[in-house]
């Protein structure tokens, strides 16, 4: 199995998606892993994620890389792995 199409499904990822109320139609912005948010004209609560009714969606691939990060001396080493993957990403880079 080739993993090629999630890796480009997370890196074409927005970090934030846009959507409308639809109670009320106002239009704003949220962080893309949020599963759930409030309008901040109409106070309703919103379900943003999982609303397909089968499979996973790609923000539930990233949930699942983030809890495989760990904790503690784990996290330090997952940060400090994303320090040199930022600092140089055509090293590092997965082939395209
Ligand atoms: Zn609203």
């Amino acid at each position: 199995m080739s993993y090629t199409y999630v890796i480009e499904d997370i890196e074409n990822l927005p970090r934030f998606r846009e959507f409308t109320c639809p109670v009320c139609g106002h239009v704003q912005k949220t962080y893309v892993l949020l599963i759930q948010t409030q309008c901040e004209n109409c106070q309703e609560r919103l379900k943003l994620r999982g609303l397909a009714s089968i499979g996973s969606e790609i923000e539930d691939v990233i949930d699942a890389v983030l809890i495989w990060l760990g904790e503690r001396e784990e996290l330090e080493l997952a940060l400090k792995w994303k320090q040199m993957l930022d600092q140089d990403e055509d090293t590092y880079a997965h082939p395209k």
